[in-house]
């Protein structure tokens, strides 16, 4: 025989009690059916009778929809009418008696526990009554007939001897299908209803199953099976085909809401095999949990993850203890008195204290408890105050295979070390199928999904980006992850997930990745208001693993974010030259910062767009050369307008000439004042290895310095004025064979900025278009230094050259 039990949602509508009629029709051997209340009823039970006891009227609104829903459900899946009609008044017979208990509620307002379990048990009673006469043949059990409990603390435990005696002498002859309902039980000694607790029906149908000796427990719900980890939580998780009882029962005690955990014990010991099942895609074969410990097959080290948010951490320490035998006796002994559950241990081998966590709700008592049982020793001063730290989250990775391989805590540790999330307390059993640790409440879901990740999900890797500015540059690098996307998955195993897109008034923000064929509407349309401070908000907010924070902007205000984000272990790519060009001090703290967080602070793209200076740079210096000289052309807007002007184009129409092609920044007068260039030479010296600021940099500029005061109106008004001398310059230069440029240098740390001519035997005579170039001296490229040369403008190539960082990035991990 078998036991299939059926939760909530396998019940909760027409359409499921019909496929819950198929699946055990289809059983050709004695059945036994264990069902739930009707999906969400028992809560509803529990949040009406709350109302009543409250006096709030309102709780008869509430009980109606209850009567509703039944009655709807019976006249969908019963149709024969004549049958129905006994169902219903069977039925509507259970919900009078039902509406008398909470009436009496409402008018005395008291629920008491013994009140509060009978109204509940209605769920269950109204659902088995339902089901029973949708199967064929189906017999009606009542288990408060033979589910007995005696109470222990505030909790009604099974007694097993008796509940297996009248279990087995009510299946005695088996029909061909039973219908139970599940949860409900009465209590052993005076015959009162109880309940096994939130989800006991798994824990009815295993009692059933162990009492019968049946074949295998199988669980029907609304899932394909246990999965690797909370599928609420984690939408990569997936199906676990096999798990042993050891497992299932670490993962269960720790979260994973598929079985309620006394489920596993009485099955276990009989080794009936339990098959989690889908009532809703019944053809999926489901997971398997037996006794049998499965063959590590080289893929993931770990079954499955579990966690659960309900925690409080309570430490009792003092000096006192050390060596002292007898206080863990003491403090367990004292917590068990009282009736508190304790669900992680953790003492240091110092001694000096021992930690363990409860849920918060008994928090408070433990304390007290444990205070008043250590009162003499904390008066003499050899403990401390039992300390409480609430709100906590408890995470546990569980797999036999964790057994004798070494490296897994390393990895555990080292993923969430790269989170930015740190360990409050953790544990690990001699048995090593289990390792535990406590958070923050808030990293949980950050925690859950790099672990997930990291351990389940190693054939790819995912980068979750934020990108801010959507203009020219932010916007190319888009549609170029757009297009690179797929190849980046098949050839990589590296998949971009772009969680947040923003453009100075707007944020959108979304977890699973923003569809990049129409960002652009989606962010005008569901994107919320923003400034900088509350993307920076939103941002950390969302406390997602690997993240990249991409900033296409040229916004100083959000340069500014960059140090409160890295703390939060968020890397940052800038296209942004704030940044690393701002006073040293703040250059030094955010890559210090990246350093200490083991995340990444990238900005290539500040000098020579897309060129790899500053890697080569640094590729340089690590490998122990030593950069002494820097010269170059790094304005690809200068040198497009000293390419550009001509007889026939003047000064100030080459200007507008960059403007339109996209070379000059926002604002042209940072290119043309050389502001633009003496932070690029800033940027490069620090990369070089010398403390620079902006200020330090020497300049002779060949515009002077009236045309950049006043407005950009102004600027644009005035500057034909230069028109006619540049031209002059021009032919004279030319007449001599020389071309004009504007060259950053730096000597040993001494920089200087300054236009100047170069005939055609220098290499910076050829350069076309909007190119930069750099030479770079070293103590090894010396008599002939290193030279780069290409675009040093141009949308398309920095927003490549931003790839190109966010990927290396990647290669973190
Ligand atoms: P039922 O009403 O059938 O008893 P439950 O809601 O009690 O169903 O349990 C099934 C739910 O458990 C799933 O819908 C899923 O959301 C949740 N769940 C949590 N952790 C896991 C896990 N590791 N594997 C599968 N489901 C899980
Ligand atoms: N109906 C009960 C509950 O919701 C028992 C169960 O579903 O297993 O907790
Ligand atoms: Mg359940």
């Amino acid at each position: 025989m078998k036991v299939l039990k059926f939760g909530g949602t396998s019940v909760g509508t027409v359409e499921s009690i019909l496929s819950v009629k198929k699946i055990v029709e289809a059983i050709d051997e004695p059945v036994i059916v264990v069902v739930s209340a009707l999906g969400g009823i028992t809560d509803k039970l529990l949040q009406t009778s709350a109302m009543a006891a409250k006096s709030d009227v309102a709780y008869e609104k509430e009980f109606s929809a209850i009567i509703t829903r039944h009655l709807d459900v019976i006249e969908g899946v019963i149709p024969d009418l004549e049958t129905r009609r006994s169902v219903q008044r069977r039925a509507m017979g259970l919900l009078d008696e039902l509406g008398n208990i909470l009436r009496g509620v409402f008018l005395i307002n008291d629920l008491s526990a013994k009140t509060s379990d009978t109204i509940v048990s209605y769920g269950e009673r109204l659902s088995s009554l339902i089901v029973s006469h949708v199967i064929k043949d189906a017999q009606l059990f009542d288990s408060r007939k033979f589910i007995k409990t005696v109470k222990q603390f505030n909790k009604h435990i099974v007694d097993f001897e008796q509940t297996n005696q009248l279990i087995r002498e009510t299946f005695n002859p088996l029909p061909k299908v039973s219908l139970v309902p599940g949860f409900i039980s009465t209590s052993r000694d005076n015959g009162e209803i109880t309940n096994l607790g939130r989800g006991g029906s798994d824990y009815t149908a295993s009692i059933l199953a162990t009492a019968l000796d049946a074949s295998v427990l199988e669980i029907w719900t609304d899932v394909d099976g246990f999965m690797t980890a909370d599928p609420r939580v984690i939408n990569s998780a997936y199906v676990i085909d096999r798990l042993s009882f050891t497992e299932a029962m670490e993962l269960c005690n720790f979260g994973a809401k598929v079985i309620y955990p006394p489920t596993i014990y009485p099955v276990y010991h009989k080794n009936i095999p339990i098959l989690i099942r889908n009532t809703f895609n019944p053809e999926a074969p489901g997971t398997y949990i037996s006794r049998e410990k499965e063959k590590y097959d080289g893929k993931a080290l770990i079954k499955g993850i579990s966690s659960i948010n309900d925690t409080c951490l309570i430490t009792v320490q003092g000096l006192g203890m050390v060596g002292v035998i007898g206080v863990n006796y003491r403090i367990f002994k004292t917590l068990a008195k009282n009736g508190i559950s304790v669900f992680m241990v953790s003492q240091a081998s110092s001694e000096n204290n021992t930690t363990f966590a409860v849920r918060n709700a008994d928090a408070d008592l433990a304390v007290e408890v444990l205070n008043k049982e250590f009162a003499s020793e904390r008066a003499q001063g050899d403990m401390n105050d039992t300390v409480a730290e609430k709100d906590l989250a408890t995470v546990a990775i569980v797999g036999e295979n964790m057994k004798r391989t070494p490296g897994i805590a390393g990895k555990l540790f080292g993923t969430l070390g790269r989170a930015g999330i740190s360990v409050i307390a953790c544990a690990q059993g001699a048995s090593e199928t289990n390792i535990s640790f406590v958070i923050k409440r808030e990293y949980l879901r950050k925690a859950l999904n790099s672990i997930h990740d990291s351990f389940f999900l190693s054939e790819y890797k995912v980068l979750n980006l934020f990108v801010v500015g959507i203009g020219t540059v932010g916007g190319n690098l888009l549609e170029q992850i757009r297009l690179q996307q797929p190849k980046l998955m098949e050839q990589n195993g590296l998949k971009l997930n772009i969680v947040g897109i923003a453009n100075s008034k707007k944020v959108l923000i979304n977890r699973d990745g923003i569809n990049l064929d129409n960002y652009r509407e989606e962010l005008m349309t569901k994107g919320m208001d923003s400034t900088p401070d509350t993307l920076c908000e939103q941002v950390l907010g969302m406390n997602i693993f690997n993240s990249v924070f991409v900033d296409c902007t040229a916004s100083p205000d959000v340069a500014a974010l960059y140090a409160r984000l890295m703390n939060g272990n968020v890397s940052v790519v800038a296209a942004n030259k704030e940044a690393a060009s701002s006073p040293y001090e703040n250059y030094q703290l955010l890559k210090e910062t990246a350093r200490h967080r083991g995340i990444k602070f990238l900005f290539e793209t500040n000098v020579g767009a897309g060129l790899p200076i500053i890697n080569t740079m640094n590729d340089l210096r690590n490998s122990g050369d030593h950069i002494l000289k820097l010269e170059a052309v790094l304005s690809g807007t200068l040198n497009y307008i000293f390419n550009t002007i001509g007889p026939d184009i003047p000064l100030s129409q080459a200007i507008h000439m960059a403007m339109d092609a996209g070379y000059a920044e926002p604002d042209p007068r940072i290119d043309l004042s050389g502001k633009d260039v003496i932070r690029k030479l800033v940027i490069l010296a620090r990369e070089a290895g010398y403390r620079v600021e902006q200020a330090d940099v020497k300049k002779e500029l060949f515009i002077p310095d009236t045309y950049f005061q006043g407005s950009l109106e102004d600027f644009w008004k005035n500057i034909p004025k230069m028109d006619v001398e540049f031209e002059e310059k021009r032919k004279h230069l030319e007449g001599e064979n020389k071309r004009l440029r504007f060259v950053a240098k730096m000597d040993n740390g001494a920089c200087q900025v300054g236009l100047e001519a170069f005939d055609s035997h220098h290499p910076f005579y050829e350069l076309e278009g909007s190119n930069n170039i750099i030479m770079i001296s070293t103590e090894r490229y010396h008599d002939y230094p290193m030279i780069i040369k290409g675009y040093g403008a141009g949308a398309d190539v920095t927003a490549a050259g931003v790839f190109a960082d966010i990927i290396s990035i990647a290669n973190i991990r």
